[in-house]
């Protein structure tokens, strides 16, 4: 079990389209490899690629990072003109290649393979009416569901196959697909995880999770694939091939904002470090502290911290090293152990805390492991006070679209008020930016995913006001065996 107080999910997809003539060529493949790195934040469990040269389809999977999970012989064997890639974070259960993705079926129409970003609400109803028609499923994993209904959808084309799909899963569902002639990629309705689509520079289309793994292809005309549309990946660029009925509201994941992307990904027309940044001048302006430096918890917390010294004219520092080879804290018995594990990962920097008042930003609470222990490092290493502030409102609500953040006795701003936070932390102060003054941040940095007071957001772990039913939903991997 594994836990470093950060919301987990996300999966990163990405699908490529060279217009080669050289079957044999590699480049597809190779290009979506490189796409994963650039997605690796998004899920460091498993790893794989699916590639198309018309007549075959080819696919590779492995266990861990994008670097370890693929070998030159495997890069050497993924062959065409197009290809799909995907890397997992997986909730429960140990990692394993079975549940890893892309997943692949022979179909009637020719070989598919299916990569996918999100969660489905109904996959339990989902699965029980595939296995009720015969369909035997191997995994435990929503994606398979996925597959196994388009492989057997009704129409003339993939896009109208997908379409018909697309139609009856409710929830996030950024995914990719390759068919033996052609990549696509698509997006639900909600348009909850983002997705986004673009030329590459000498011929031919990607499409991704993020921005910044389309910029790293080269691309200079990412933009944001629109809720509920299904993009080709053509060799020209990518085609638009329609879209499904638009859902009551759309829902952004505002988290995504918060902690999930990258910094230099810009989604729904705003830059996630400007987004970031202006949180943390919002919370300044809001819950100011009586520090003498800012510093951030490394690495997703740096942009808000940066916006929190500007707005409070207060200057900024690095006051944590951070070990960045070991992924994550491993959850131990007693607070000691859980401290130690912290320290393996941080040591605070003495030349910057020393006698000083600290103001320490952080991204989000999640479990409420991690705070306590870093703020005992800044006063072990001298700190005369603590001030802890939140670039995001207290999570109180689990999530129920793909990020997992556990269950509601997991959450610590659900059991406990915030000045009971502050005392378990051991801060001297603690203050998180509230939903109104977050908001706000979003529409003044550019964001704006759809019409109505959200703003086209969804803040339901913030406010528990979900966007869909999720009256009787699975988790994330709700299937997965423990
Ligand atoms: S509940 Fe929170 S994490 Fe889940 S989709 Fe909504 S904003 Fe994102």
């Amino acid at each position: 079990m594994i836990n470093d107080d950060k919301a987990r999910e996300e999966c990163g997809v990405v699908a490529i389209h060279i217009g080669t003539d050289d079957l044999s060529s590699t480049a597809p493949a190779r290009a979506a490899f490189y796409a994963l790195f650039a997605l690796q934040h998004r899920g460091q469990e498993s790893a794989g690629l699916a590639a198309t040269d018309g007549r075959h389809m080819s696919m590779r999977k492995g266990l861990g990072l994008v670097s370890r999970a693929f070998a030159e012989d495997d890069m050497a064997s993924l062959r065409g003109f197009a290809s799909i890639g995907h890397t997992r974070y997986s909730t429960t259960g140990e990692p394993s290649v079975r549940n890893a993705q892309p997943f692949q079926v022979e179909t009637q129409h020719g070989p598919l393979a299916l990569a996918h970003n999100g969660n489905l609400v109904n996959a339990p109803e989902l699965r029980r009416g595939l296995l009720e028609r015969g369909v035997g499923l191997s995994s435990s994993s929503d994606t398979e569901v996925m597959i196994m209904m388009l492989a057997a959808a009704p129409g003339e084309s993939w896009p109208e196959r997908m379409a018909c799909c697309m139609r009856q899963w409710q929830g996030a569902f950024s995914f990719v697909v390759l068919t033996r002639d052609a990549a696509y990629a698509a997006r639900d309705p909600w348009g909850f995880r983002p997705l986004c689509a673009g030329s590459l520079p000498g011929g031919g289309s990607a499409a991704a999770s993020e921005s910044c793994a389309l910029l790293t292809l080269g691309c200079r005309d990412a933009a944001d694939v629109g809720p509920g549309r299904i993009v080709e990946l053509g060799p020209g660029g990518p085609v638009d091939r329609g879209d499904i009925e638009p859902a009551p509201r759309q829902a952004a994941c505002v988290f995504e904002y918060v902690y999930f992307s990258r910094p230099d990904s810009v989604w729904n027309g705003a830059g996630i470090h400007e987004v970031r940044r202006r949180f943390g001048a919002a919370l300044a302006l809001e819950s100011p502290a009586d520090a003498d430096v800012v510093i951030a918890v490394p690495d997703s917390s740096i942009s808000a911290a940066i916006g929190f010294a500007q707005a409070s004219g207060l200057p900024y520092d690095e006051g944590f090293a951070k070990n960045r080879y070991i992924g994550r804290t491993f959850i131990q018995p007693t607070q000691a152990l859980r401290d130690q594990g912290v320290a393996l990962k941080f040591n605070a920097m003495p030349g910057t805390v020393r006698g000083k008042r600290v103001a320490i930003i952080d991204d989000s609470i999640v479990r409420g492991t991690t705070t306590g222990p870093l703020v005992r490092l800044l006063r072990k290493a001298g700190a005369a006070a603590v001030h802890v502030r939140i670039a995001c409102p207290p999570i109180r609500h689990p999530c129920h679209m793909g990020v997992d953040m556990g269950s509601y006795e997991n959450l610590v701003a659900h059991r406990l008020s915030v000045d009971e936070i502050r005392l378990h932390t051991d801060a001297d102060t603690l203050a998180y930016l509230s939903h109104e003054g977050m908001m706000l941040a979003l529409s003044e940095a550019g964001a704006l995913a759809g019409p109505g007071p959200s703003g086209g957001f969804c803040s339901a772990c913030f406010t528990g006001d979900y966007p869909l039913d999720i009256a009787g939903v699975a988790g994330k991997n709700g299937f997965e065996s423990p």
